[in-house]
């Protein structure tokens, strides 16, 4: 089993109350593909500038992860620069360039054509229908956004809403989409705009997940040391995603659909735990399977009363 992902593949520049990373590996898809690599094959479409360092695609294939849908083109990588406040919470974006990004016309192989789950990670929502479009049929689509493409391309947006199965936004985000300040409210207004089950990420105060089943909540690990949250939605987004994937009875089997989501937010939380522990992609890419067992044995101990 597989999944696609097409997002941005990014040059990022960082600072937080505990340190500044300078143009280091960043990017929507590649902390979704590092993260669902631990699950399952991973092929990644997006493009990247002259400038990119070929170390980072290294990194990547060491993971196993299919670079072969990333296109070098004229210019310079997309890049973000962003500053956090000490409650880490929402960044404030210094500097957003699409660069490579803006003129990218993807032309998926038929063997991408054909993969069963897809994500459309953070990116401009054309460039997103524009991969939906080539898509055979895929048995479930998830995509995520941000504020910068609620606020530039709403349309364009509102469409890509309306034809996946699952939307990934953080609650600022839920709330900007919907215009209602109550995450419940804003969840309702959002589901009526097509997608079948809504995940909204809190940052340290968890991820609520909404279908017509209901509402699910997943805490996020209390952690002891926190440097850098850039990612974390993304790397949720990509264990999330990698387990639905990682085998073909989950997220098929209806008398075990609720569980599989529910196991699947969970995962989501224990990769984004990972990536906030240190800059760049750095935790992420020398994570252990192991490390990932013990954190979720430590996660189901939070919420356990017996
Ligand atoms: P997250 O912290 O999970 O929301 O995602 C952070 C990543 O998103 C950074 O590595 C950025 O390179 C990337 N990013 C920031 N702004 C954009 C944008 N407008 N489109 C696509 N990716 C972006």
């Amino acid at each position: 089993m597989s999944v696609l992902v097409v997002g941005s593949v990014a040059l990022d520049t960082v600072e937080t109350p505990f340190g500044n990373a300078d143009s280091v590996l960043g990017g929507s898809a590649s902390y979704f593909s590092l993260a669902a690599s631990t699950f399952t094959d991973v092929h990644i479409v997006a493009v990247v500038g002259e400038d990119f360092p070929k170390k980072h695609l290294d990194m990547f294939d060491s993971k196993g992860i299919d670079t072969g849908g990333i296109v070098k083109e004229k210019g310079e990588t997309f890049r973000w620069q962003g500053k956090y406040g000490y409650d880490l919470g929402d960044p404030k974006t210094l500097d957003t360039r699409l660069n490579v990004f803006e003129t990218f016309d993807p032309e998926l192989s038929d063997e991408y054509r054909n993969i069963d789950h897809v994500f459309l990670a953070n990116i401009d929502p054309s460039l997103q229908l524009k991969v939906l479009d080539q898509m055979n049929s895929p048995k479930l689509v998830a995509c995520d956004t941000m504020n910068f493409w609620i606020e530039n391309k709403l349309s364009e947006l509102k469409e890509i809403i309306s034809r996946v199965n699952i939307l990934m936004i953080n609650d600022s985000e839920a709330r900007e989409l919907s215009g209602e300040p109550l995450i419940t409210n804003a969840a309702r207004k959002i589901m009526n705009m097509g997608p079948e089950r809504l995940i909204v990420k809190r940052g340290e105060y968890g991820a609520l997940m909404f279908s017509d089943e209901g509402i699910f909540f997943a805490p996020s690990y209390p952690l002891e040391k926190v440097f850098d949250p850039t990612g974390a939605g993304d790397t949720f987004a990509g264990g999330f995603m990698g387990f639905i994937s990682s085998d073909q009875t989950i997220g098929t089997d209806k008398q075990n659909l609720e569980k599989d989501f529910k196991k699947a937010v969970v995962y989501g939380s224990v990769l984004a735990s990972f990536t906030v522990e240190d800059f760049s992609v750095n935790r992420l890419s020398e994570l252990k399977n192991h490390e990932v067992d013990t954190r979720l044995q430590a996660f189901m101990k939070l919420s356990n009363m017996d």
